[in-house]
């Protein structure tokens, strides 16, 4: 199997062939279960079935949970008994763009001659079920097979608790068969998948290949396995392991997204697929709570747009959208095609987890020193980009994931989350898969790697200051958006600037002339050798750039000294406090840490930081070339107002305020905000939640407010507040 080739789309002649290949086997199992004539060989059911192994490994985005590979085993030995659907299940044709769902829309839109409402539903990816009751109670419950005929797991329905064995309410029909999905929402799945490290077995790639995985599981087995077992040794594996299928059925939801065969005056009266999610939802069955109604091609758009960026909202995984024509004698209009019904249309996002092979482990040294291991894959796309590499963390991490180097791995990405190596796909493995080893030395200036302290997860190069990697690292974060936001100092440029040696470190950073980027190949304009020498574009941007941001506030000089642990939220907070780089230089870690906000941890890496020579040098120097560490408070902050000299402490939240929005109303005052409660302290606004500083308020005897009080103060009715000032 080649996993590099997997695509994120499909053309739709694969998808028409994996349909067909999903129908082909199913029905060739299901023939085997009835023990009819043999419609496939051996070799040529085997020959199929690899067939659509390969074809769903390139196009991972086709694979359902009606896909006989997603059943546990996938041999036709392990069939349960067949169930032949009332009426047909189809499967939905596929969209994979939205110039194929334009095309769907506007053959819908000429043959109705009108633009209809379609209802959008959220593709939840589980696995197709056909449920029929008869006389409002449950008789079977059966997979979609192919189609025609299906697999009875009525008896593990039994154990799932969302899948009503009664139907309740008024008018229930004689016979009624729904279709919907067996699913576990992403929770319980991640559950199991933590269960099944601890225990040591392979992790499920998806949702989907549980589900389809617990459905499928032989409890009616296990059962009779425990009467033989009993009074054996065997007993007890025999107890945990019935036990562990009866509760992974137990985790499986259920929802209803269409009907079969019934013989109900109420669905009959039914005008639109809505109305009949509505009362079947009367009868207690689950229908879905996302689908929507809308009048348009660009509103259906939409809806699948915000749910395509919304999916980790969503408590359960979903592979696409599906689109359908709502009123349901439009519905009778369209028909079907041989396999599809022409109303609907399935538009599937790209899939979030596919698998890619694990190239190498490699480290980098970050601005800190921590050396971080990271995974080198094949490129693979997933969720719509390509994606070729994935932090790891730390060394602890790489043992847990149990990820080996040469490894086939499960990748993720959903959305604008960061990718994520899962683990290992343990059947692919060969035996020649290396285990990654933590380099003992940096890689990049050969100190000996370690913990800062002992216990700690991390392991860092302690050669923070003359690292080459710790300095280009922090060089790059000046010009980060964060910190100064230097347009020209980039990656790229801030190695050129080092390895060129125009720059020894970043104290000199600001000293940078024209004249000295010309030593620059990285900033000089393309030349022949005769011809003067002469910057670039990028070398006046970046000189440009610099001057300007010698002006930049406080706290963005804070960002930029590369302070561990010290991010925009703190520093602009100590910056608040403090005012000036001199007044935090003398601060003691006590004062630090009574600023809001600011921990134990902040405080003492601070205290760490204006202790180390190099680094008030760097200050010094940058000082020099004309930084100012411009006091914000002077921009933001009234010289005096009507709370001037008075000291308030906020605890809690305070309706319709955020945190800093609150402190930035009083400090617009005059004010002083204070993090702790003291004797000096005058005023403590109780919000909602507040914690242990309203009773030492009480046991020091200051004046306290509630969110009222604080809007009086705000309206400049101080008065009544404060009546004592
Ligand atoms: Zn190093």
């Amino acid at each position: 199997m080649v996993a590099n080739s997997s695509d994120s789309t499909a053309p739709n002649s694969a998808s028409q062939r994996w349909q067909k290949l999903v129908d082909l086997i199913s029905s060739a199992r299901m023939q085997y279960a009835l023990q009819v004539s043999q419609t496939l060989s051996d070799s040529d059911y085997d020959a199929l079935f690899c067939e659509l192994l390969e074809l769903e490994t390139q196009y991972p985005i086709l694979v359902t949970g009606d896909s006989p590979t997603q059943s546990v085993g996938g041999h036709r030995s392990e069939l349960f008994e067949p169930v032949v659907h009332l009426e047909p299940m189809y499967s939905l044709d596929n969209a994979f763009n939205e110039g194929e769902l334009k095309a769907w829309c506007e053959r819908i839109g000429t043959s109705l001659e009108q633009e209809p409402q379609y209802l959008c539903e959220l593709k939840i990816d589980g696995l197709a079920v056909d449920a029929v009751y008869r006389d409002g109670t449950l008789e079977t419950l059966a997979t979609r097979g192919d189609g025609a005929t299906g697999e009875d797991v009525t008896l593990n329905s039994i154990l799932i608790a969302s899948i009503p064995k009664k139907l309740t309410g008024i008018s229930v029909p004689k016979l009624l068969e729904v279709r919907g999905e067996v699913f576990y929402p992403l929770a319980v799945f991640d559950a199991i998948n933590a269960e099944q490290t601890k225990m040591g077995k392979p992790l499920f790639a998806n949702p989907r290949n549980a589900a389809a995985g617990a459905l499928r599981q032989r409890v009616d087995k296990r059962e009779r396995e425990l009467e033989q077992a009993k009074g054996s040794k065997r007993e007890a594996k025999v107890v945990q392991d019935l036990e562990a299928a009866v509760l992974r059925l137990s985790g499986l939801e259920f929802t209803v997204h269409g009907f079969g065969e019934h013989d109900s005056i109420v669905l009959t009266g039914a005008r639109s697929q809505s109305e009949v999610y509505e009362r079947l939802a009367r009868w207690g069955l689950p229908v879905t709570s996302h689908a929507q109604v809308h009048a348009s091609f660009a509103k259906v758009v939409e809806f699948i747009n915000y749910f395509n960026e919304h999916r980790v909202e969503v408590t359960f995984d979903i592979d696409g959208v599906v689109v359908k024509v709502n009123d349901l004698a439009n519905q009778v209009r369209l028909g079907f095609t041989s396999r599809a019904p022409r109303w609907a249309i399935a538009y599937k996002y790209p899939p979030e987890v596919v698998r890619t092979r694990l190239i190498d482990i490699e480290v980098s040294v970050g601005r800190t020193g921590r050396v971080t291991p990271y995974a080198v894959m094949e490129p693979v796309q997933v969720a719509g980009t390509t994606v070729s590499m994935a932090t790891l963390h730390n060394p602890f991490e790489v043992s847990r994931k149990g990820v080996l180097i040469g490894d086939t791995v499960y990748l993720r990405k959903a959305g604008e989350i960061i990718p994520e190596v899962l683990g290992p796909v343990l059947e692919e493995r060969t035996g020649s898969e290396i285990p990654f080893v933590m380099p003992e030395f940096c890689p990049e200036c050969g100190n000996a790697l370690g913990p800062e302290t002992e216990g700690d997860k991390d392991i860092r190069c302690p050669n923070v200051q003359e690292c080459p990697a710790q300095l280009r690292e922090r060089l790059f974060h000046i010009g980060s958006r964060g910190a100064l936001d230097i347009e020209g100092l980039g990656e790229k440029a801030a190695q050129a600037l080092l390895v060129s040696g125009v720059l020894a470190n970043e104290a000199e950073l600001f000293d940078l002339t024209a004249d000295k980027l010309l030593n620059c190949e990285f900033f000089v304009n393309s030349h022949q050798e005769h011809e003067s020498v002469s910057i670039n574009k990028a070398g006046e941007v970046l000189l440009a750039q610099l001057d300007r941001a010698k002006g930049q506030p406080l706290w963005r000089f804070l960002v930029a000294l590369s302070i561990r642990h010290v991010g925009p939220t703190a520093a602009k907070k100590i910056s608040r406090a403090f005012g000036s780089v001199e007044s935090l230089q003398e601060a003691t870690v006590e004062q630090l840490s009574n600023v809001d906000g600011v921990g134990g941890r902040i405080a003492d890496s601070i205290v760490d930081f204006f202790d180390t020579d190099w680094r008030l040098d760097i200050i010094s120097q940058w000082r020099r070339a004309g930084v100012s560490f411009a006091d914000e408070r002077t921009d933001t902050d009234p010289v005096s107002g009507p709370l001037t000299g008075i000291t308030i402490v906020i605890t809690g939240s305070i309706p319709d305020f955020t945190r800093d929005g609150a402190q930035d109303a009083i400090v617009a005052l005059g004010a002083t905000v204070s993090g702790s409660v003291s004797p000096k302290t005058d005023l403590v606004v109780v919000g909602d939640k507040a914690g242990s500083k309203a009773e030492k308020a009480q046991k020091l005897g200051v004046a306290i407010t509630d969110a009222a009080g604080f809007h009086k103060l705000l309206s400049g009715d101080h008065q009544s507040v404060l009546p004592h000032l």
